[in-house]
Protein backbone atom coordinates (compact mmCIF):
# COMPACT_ATOMS: atom_id res chain seq x y z
CA UNK A 1 0.00 0.00 0.00
CA UNK A 2 1.00 3.74 -0.42
CA UNK A 3 1.39 4.99 2.98
CA UNK A 4 2.72 8.01 1.53
CA UNK A 5 -0.29 8.78 -0.41
CA UNK A 6 -2.64 7.52 2.56
CA UNK A 7 -0.86 9.72 5.29
CA UNK A 8 -1.47 12.64 2.67
CA UNK A 9 -4.76 12.37 2.23
CA UNK A 10 -5.80 11.64 5.77
CA UNK A 11 -4.13 14.68 6.54
CA UNK A 12 -7.06 16.22 4.57
CA UNK A 13 -9.88 14.88 6.62
CA UNK A 14 -11.53 16.06 10.15
CA UNK A 15 -10.27 13.05 11.75
CA UNK A 16 -9.42 14.12 15.60
CA UNK A 17 -6.93 11.29 15.90
CA UNK A 18 -6.06 8.10 14.11
CA UNK A 19 -3.28 5.53 14.41
CA UNK A 20 -1.94 2.06 13.35
CA UNK A 21 -1.70 -1.25 15.45
CA UNK A 22 -2.18 -4.89 14.70
CA UNK A 23 -4.91 -6.69 14.67
CA UNK A 24 -3.24 -9.28 16.84
CA UNK A 25 -3.36 -7.04 19.61
CA UNK A 26 -6.90 -6.72 19.76
CA UNK A 27 -8.61 -8.33 22.73
CA UNK A 28 -11.77 -9.85 21.49
CA UNK A 29 -13.85 -10.86 24.33
CA UNK A 30 -17.19 -13.02 25.22
CA UNK A 31 -18.33 -9.85 27.66
CA UNK A 32 -18.68 -7.63 24.58
CA UNK A 33 -21.00 -10.07 22.92
CA UNK A 34 -22.79 -10.81 26.48
CA UNK A 35 -23.96 -6.99 26.46
CA UNK A 36 -24.55 -7.18 22.55
CA UNK A 37 -27.05 -9.88 23.47
CA UNK A 38 -28.62 -8.49 26.34
CA UNK A 39 -28.23 -4.76 26.30
CA UNK A 40 -28.48 -3.79 22.71
CA UNK A 41 -31.81 -3.59 21.12
CA UNK A 42 -30.03 -4.02 17.66
CA UNK A 43 -28.66 -7.73 18.52
CA UNK A 44 -30.37 -10.10 15.59
CA UNK A 45 -32.25 -7.34 13.48
CA UNK A 46 -29.09 -6.63 11.63
CA UNK A 47 -26.27 -8.18 9.44
CA UNK A 48 -24.06 -6.14 10.41
CA UNK A 49 -24.51 -7.19 14.29
CA UNK A 50 -24.49 -10.81 16.35
CA UNK A 51 -25.85 -13.14 15.64
CA UNK A 52 -25.29 -12.60 11.61
CA UNK A 53 -21.35 -11.69 11.88
CA UNK A 54 -21.02 -14.95 13.38
CA UNK A 55 -19.70 -16.14 16.48
CA UNK A 56 -16.67 -14.26 18.15
CA UNK A 57 -14.03 -16.98 17.31
CA UNK A 58 -15.10 -16.37 13.78
CA UNK A 59 -14.58 -12.60 13.94
CA UNK A 60 -11.59 -13.00 15.44
CA UNK A 61 -10.18 -15.78 12.97
CA UNK A 62 -11.44 -13.32 9.71
CA UNK A 63 -9.74 -10.27 11.83
CA UNK A 64 -6.63 -12.05 12.16
CA UNK A 65 -6.43 -12.54 8.77
CA UNK A 66 -5.17 -9.57 8.02
CA UNK A 67 -2.18 -7.70 9.28
CA UNK A 68 -2.34 -4.10 9.96
CA UNK A 69 -5.60 -2.03 11.13
CA UNK A 70 -5.72 1.78 10.88
CA UNK A 71 -7.71 3.32 13.61
CA UNK A 72 -9.91 6.41 13.44
CA UNK A 73 -12.01 8.79 15.47
CA UNK A 74 -13.63 12.10 15.08
CA UNK A 75 -15.36 13.81 18.07
CA UNK A 76 -18.12 16.35 17.72
CA UNK A 77 -19.19 18.84 20.39
CA UNK A 78 -23.05 18.64 20.92
CA UNK A 79 -25.37 20.78 23.22
CA UNK A 80 -26.38 18.43 25.75
CA UNK A 81 -24.89 14.98 25.32
CA UNK A 82 -27.96 13.05 27.05
CA UNK A 83 -30.02 13.99 24.18
CA UNK A 84 -30.06 10.85 22.49
CA UNK A 85 -30.94 11.92 19.04
CA UNK A 86 -28.72 14.59 19.23
CA UNK A 87 -25.92 12.54 19.82
CA UNK A 88 -26.69 9.96 17.47
CA UNK A 89 -27.33 12.52 14.94
CA UNK A 90 -23.53 13.44 14.75
CA UNK A 91 -22.83 9.55 13.89
CA UNK A 92 -23.45 10.23 9.92
CA UNK A 93 -20.64 12.18 9.27
CA UNK A 94 -18.39 9.67 11.09
CA UNK A 95 -19.94 7.07 8.86
CA UNK A 96 -18.97 9.58 5.40
CA UNK A 97 -15.83 10.45 6.87
CA UNK A 98 -15.08 6.20 7.54
CA UNK A 99 -16.12 5.88 3.95
CA UNK A 100 -13.80 8.47 2.71
CA UNK A 101 -10.98 6.71 4.40
CA UNK A 102 -11.74 3.70 2.81
CA UNK A 103 -11.89 4.49 -0.18
CA UNK A 104 -8.73 6.38 0.06
CA UNK A 105 -7.18 3.34 1.03
CA UNK A 106 -8.59 1.48 -1.67
CA UNK A 107 -6.99 4.26 -4.17
CA UNK A 108 -3.90 3.57 -2.08
CA UNK A 109 -3.78 -0.38 -3.22
CA UNK A 110 -5.51 -1.66 0.01
CA UNK A 111 -8.98 -3.93 0.32
CA UNK A 112 -9.84 -2.86 3.73
CA UNK A 113 -12.47 -4.75 6.37
CA UNK A 114 -14.36 -1.84 7.53
CA UNK A 115 -15.69 -1.46 10.96
CA UNK A 116 -17.52 1.49 12.36
CA UNK A 117 -20.20 2.43 14.66
CA UNK A 118 -23.41 0.99 15.88
CA UNK A 119 -26.03 -1.15 13.60
CA UNK A 120 -26.35 -0.61 9.45
CA UNK A 121 -28.66 2.07 8.51
CA UNK A 122 -28.31 1.52 4.99
CA UNK A 123 -31.80 -0.09 4.19
CA UNK A 124 -35.27 1.33 6.18
CA UNK A 125 -35.55 -2.58 7.02
CA UNK A 126 -32.45 -5.20 7.13
CA UNK A 127 -32.69 -7.88 4.90
CA UNK A 128 -32.19 -10.15 8.00
CA UNK A 129 -35.92 -9.37 9.08
CA UNK A 130 -36.94 -11.73 6.09
CA UNK A 131 -34.42 -14.14 6.15
CA UNK A 132 -32.77 -12.83 2.95
CA UNK A 133 -29.14 -11.82 2.59
CA UNK A 134 -27.43 -8.40 3.05
CA UNK A 135 -28.36 -6.51 -0.08
CA UNK A 136 -25.01 -3.95 0.20
CA UNK A 137 -22.20 -6.16 1.61
CA UNK A 138 -19.51 -4.05 -0.13
CA UNK A 139 -21.33 -0.87 1.25
CA UNK A 140 -22.41 -2.26 5.24
CA UNK A 141 -19.96 -2.04 7.97
CA UNK A 142 -19.91 -4.09 10.92
CA UNK A 143 -19.80 -2.25 14.26
CA UNK A 144 -16.48 -2.76 15.70
CA UNK A 145 -18.32 -4.13 19.11
CA UNK A 146 -20.01 -7.12 16.74
CA UNK A 147 -16.76 -8.71 16.37
CA UNK A 148 -16.21 -9.22 20.23
CA UNK A 149 -13.61 -6.29 20.04
CA UNK A 150 -13.14 -4.67 23.57
CA UNK A 151 -12.32 -0.83 22.09
CA UNK A 152 -11.05 0.43 25.73
CA UNK A 153 -7.66 -1.54 25.94
CA UNK A 154 -6.80 0.04 22.50
CA UNK A 155 -7.74 3.51 23.32
CA UNK A 156 -6.14 3.39 26.58
CA UNK A 157 -2.89 2.11 24.92
CA UNK A 158 -2.85 5.10 22.26
CA UNK A 159 -3.51 7.52 25.35
CA UNK A 160 -6.94 8.43 24.56
CA UNK A 161 -10.04 8.38 25.85
CA UNK A 162 -13.53 7.66 24.74
CA UNK A 163 -15.20 10.92 26.77
CA UNK A 164 -13.00 14.46 26.12
CA UNK A 165 -15.30 16.42 27.38
CA UNK A 166 -18.72 16.70 29.10
CA UNK A 167 -20.39 17.13 25.88
CA UNK A 168 -18.33 15.57 23.16
CA UNK A 169 -19.29 12.95 20.94
CA UNK A 170 -16.34 10.19 19.93
CA UNK A 171 -17.10 8.02 17.43
CA UNK A 172 -14.41 5.04 16.14
CA UNK A 173 -13.87 3.04 13.57
CA UNK A 174 -11.39 0.48 12.19
CA UNK A 175 -10.05 -0.09 9.07
CA UNK A 176 -8.48 -3.98 8.68
CA UNK A 177 -5.97 -4.14 5.55
CA UNK A 178 -3.13 -6.36 4.55
CA UNK A 179 0.18 -4.06 4.16
S1 LIG B 1 -27.12 -3.00 3.89
FE1 LIG B 1 -29.29 -3.31 4.31
S2 LIG B 1 -29.48 -5.56 4.38
FE2 LIG B 1 -27.28 -5.12 4.62
S3 LIG B 1 -26.93 -4.99 6.84
FE3 LIG B 1 -27.37 -2.91 6.12
S4 LIG B 1 -29.58 -2.65 6.47
FE4 LIG B 1 -29.15 -4.87 6.49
Amino acid sequence: MNREKLEQGLSELPLYVYFYMEPKDLEFSQRVRWICEHECTQYGKSWACPPGVGTVEACREHCLGYDKCLVISTVTEVADITDIEETLSTRQAHEQITDQVAELMRQCGASPFVLSTESCAICSRCAIADGEPCRFPEKMHPCVESQGINVIPVLEENGLEFQYGQNVVTWISMLLYRE
